[in-house]
């Protein structure tokens, strides 16, 4: 299990130690580890994006998948800084229920989304393994793709959701700084930081197909989060042959507990850490939601990016009209097809399907 493996004074190391020279082109850079990571002049930016420009459409042509949020409760036992779900909120709590699930898929399914990616918060008491057993079969027959953002689970229950249809699992660290990371999970299960880092381990041993981890840049330093998630992508990649995976750079500008710190990370910053991921892991897929911009979201559909959301909602049930607290807010709230006819323009194709249930069997 990676809990095992990873060190945070290592990883603290390898940061200080980073070498790069203003004059270093896209190869030197790629050759000294981590040395991506450094502050980059505008020349070796721009060789970059080139770099990761041609290795995407080397491996992955012009296309551009699409999936979209379904979030099932807003109950969470859980107080994380960020999340307009924590416990100590005063905001009316929401599951849904069977028709309103029903509701809600019918109609993203009429919109043309095939893939659902379906969140609820962390409740022992309403979105456990019973709930997640009971909901899965109402939704797999509707949709080619499924996956699912909840807490960590067990093996053995990552692998009983297999057997309902579960494509793939969505587990961000938040940050690999310890320290940093239980400052920002006040209470509940999630300050178990290496349970959370295992969970990839566990997905993956239980035969989960595509995985996506991430971090929440902000919460940390960024350039120690991207070489934590270069060492742990490359010790999943070498442990887990048979898994797809996919990485996510979700970025928070605010936080709900103001005496916490912020580092903010910047567009260029979130530019550089897409191409240099695209560079280092050529056939990762790279996923962009609709927290940032729609203008940033269309600078970086050449330079990377594989996966993206669209029209997304964050409180339960929101797309069939059910009025209940968002976990956070969203910037580009384009259509699917005003977003497919930007790709368009840029000759790219959108797959909303690119996975069919025939294929677990
Ligand atoms: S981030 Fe997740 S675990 Fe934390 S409060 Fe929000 S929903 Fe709960």
């Amino acid at each position: 299990m990676y809990s095992t493996i990873f060190s945070f004074k290592e990883t603290l190391n390898r940061r200080a130690h980073i070498q790069a020279h203003p004059d270093w082109t896209v190869d030197d850079l790629l050759r000294e580890p981590y040395a991506i990571f450094s502050e980059l002049t505008d020349v070796q930016l721009e060789q970059l994006a080139q770099r990761a420009q041609s290795i995407t459409t080397q491996r992955f042509g012009h296309m551009m998948r699409f999936f979209i949020p379904l979030y099932l409760s807003n109950e969470c036992f859980n107080n994380c800084t960020y999340c307009g779900f924590s416990y100590d909120r005063k905001i009316d709590r929401y599951t849904l229920t069977d028709q309103e699930i029903n509701d809600n898929v019918d109609l993203l399914v009429n919109k043309g989304f095939q893939h659902l990616l379906l969140l609820t918060g962390e409740s022992a008491k309403n979105v456990d393994m019973t709930y997640f057993k009971h909901v899965l079969p109402i939704i797999r027959p509707k949709v080619a793709q499924l996956g699912m953002e909840v807490q960590p689970l067990s093996i053995d229950d990552y692998s009983e959701l297999i057997s309902l249809g579960l494509d793939s699992v969505t587990v961000y660290q938040e940050t690999y700084q310890k320290d940093h990371y239980m400052m920002h999970h006040l209470s509940g299960k999630k300050r178990r930081f290496e349970y959370r880092l295992d969970t990839a381990d566990r997905a993956a041993i239980a035969g989960v197909f595509r995985i996506n981890i991430g971090a929440l840049f902000g919460l940390s330093d960024w350039v120690f989060d991207a070489i934590a998630l270069v060492d742990h992508l490359n010790y999943l990649y070498q442990s887990y042959w048979k898994t797809q995976f996919s990485i996510s750079f979700p970025r928070i500008t605010s936080i709900f507990d103001s005496t916490r710190t912020l580092w903010p990370v910047s567009d260029r910053q979130l530019v550089q850490l897409v191409c240099a991921f695209r560079c280092l892991f050529p056939d990762l897929g790279i996923t962009l939601s609709t927290r940032e911009s729609a203008s940033l979201r269309d600078g970086l559909i050449h330079l990377g990016v594989t996966d993206m959301s669209a029209e997304s909602m964050t409180s339960p049930g929101a797309y069939a009209g059910i009025d209940a607290e968002p976990q956070f807010s969203i910037s580009d709230k384009r259509s699917l097809n005003e977003i497919k006819a930007v790709l368009l323009t840029k000759g790219f194709d959108t797959v909303v399907k690119d996975w069919d249930l025939s294929l677990h069997q």
